[in-house]
């Protein structure tokens, strides 16, 4: 639910009206969608009286239960006002970190309200093009103060909350502290609560950086931290393009719904896109249906992929297993450490098997392409 212009890649003015929130909430409602969730300025203006506001989630909180959507997620705009020009909670200016927190609570408040469970942060401006501004070793620190004492905040409130932290390698500034979501990972284990955080990656972010999104998430995954997840699409080495879920990496979508369907991730499937500036309502409305349906396809691909009988034949003969010698290499001791050192290995023999990669990766793209 993101009506505000804030992305380098959009040059232009706004080719379509805002929605009102609570017309948002009518389109996702009426898609089918689960949920809908907002930057606290996309639901309530920054200047906003207190008896608009009043009016604003009145009118917001009907559509809600008319339409049977969930808020399951909120977070803060830290990055549109020119307060934050120079970042937020990692700004030089001890009243700029100051009032991000301020901002941050009363955003959580609002979030809580609506039933948010979990709490998402993108510094879209914690970063720099001038690095002589900033030791990035205390844009860090002011970073990871933050989010401790908004997990105070969180559990004396009682909000139950969870925090989903969201990488961005750059855009809207030069260079973005914590670029991926590795970098997160990394973070996450520094904080006082550690168990209380996770990540959001999304898919445009990862993949602006060439970097391979699917393996992103099995990181976050196997580490416990994939507490909600931005769908959409990118080309590498553009600017962040939020199109449709899908719609360009086929492949890396396909193996990323089938991994988030098979792990038993239980988040919400959240879809962090745009339409493409050339649309109307209806194409809006086009691009929203079209997000959910490639989802749900994919997950259809990859219960056709775990039942092919080939694919898994092939999957069978790749892994080659040796009891004897898992046993050696897992779990330290001298002398398995001495029986590994004096084992023969016969490299050549080992190096001279194919694969057959051609052949499984030729079966999965027919299955995405529909003929298998
Ligand atoms: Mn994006
Ligand atoms: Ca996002």
């Amino acid at each position: 639910m993101d009506n505000r212009k804030y992305r380098q890649g959009s040059f232009g003015e706004p080719v379509r009206s805002p929605l009102k929130p609570w017309e948002i909430v009518k389109i996702v409602g009426e898609l089918g969608g689960y949920g809908v969730n907002f930057h606290d300025n996309d639901l309530l203006p920054i200047d906003a009286s207190d008896s608009e506001k009043e009016a604003i989630l009145k009118d917001f909180r009907k559509a809600l239960a008319d339409y049977d959507v969930q808020v399951p997620m909120a977070t803060t705009n830290l990055f549109g006002d020119p307060i934050f020009k120079d970042g937020a909670f990692t700004s030089n200016d001890a009243r700029v970190r100051a009032y991000a927190l301020q901002k941050t609570m009363n955003a959580m408040d609002l979030g809580a309200g609506l039933g948010a469970k979990t709490y998402v942060f993108w510094g879209g401006r914690e970063g720099t093009e001038v690095d002589a501004s900033k030791d990035p070793r205390d844009g860090i620190k002011y970073f990871r103060d933050a989010i401790d004492f908004l997990c105070e905040y969180s559990t004396e409130q009682g909000y139950g909350m969870k925090f989903a932290l969201e990488a961005k390698p750059n855009e809207p500034r030069g260079d973005i502290y914590f670029p991926t979501t590795g970098n997160y990972l990394g973070f996450i284990e520094t904080l006082a609560h550690p168990e209380m955080v996770g990540v959001n990656p999304e898919v445009a972010h990862e993949t602006m950086a060439g970097l391979n999104f699917f393996h992103a998430v099995g990181q976050a995954i196997e580490a416990g931290k994939l507490f909600h997840i931005d769908l959409n699409d990118q080309r590498p080495g553009r600017y962040d393009q939020d199109f449709r879920f899908g719609s360009e990496s086929f492949k890396i979508c396909f193996f990323l719904v089938q991994l988030l369907e098979n792990s038993g991730y239980d988040g919400p499937r959240h879809f962090d896109a745009h339409a493409y500036r050339t649309e109307d309502l209806d194409g809006v409305k086009a691009f929203a249906a079209g997000c959910m349906r490639t989802y749900l396809i994919l997950k259809e691909k990859a219960e056709r992929w775990n039942k092919d009988a080939e694919i898994q034949g092939l999957l069978k003969e790749i892994k080659v297993s040796d009891p004897e010698l898992e046993s050696l290499c897992k779990g330290y001791s001298s002398d398995k450490a001495r029986a590994l050192k004096a084992r023969n290995f016969d490299r050549k023999g080992i190096a001279s098997k194919g694969l057959q990669y051609e052949r499984l990766d030729q079966l999965t793209c027919e299955i995405i392409y529909g003929v298998r």
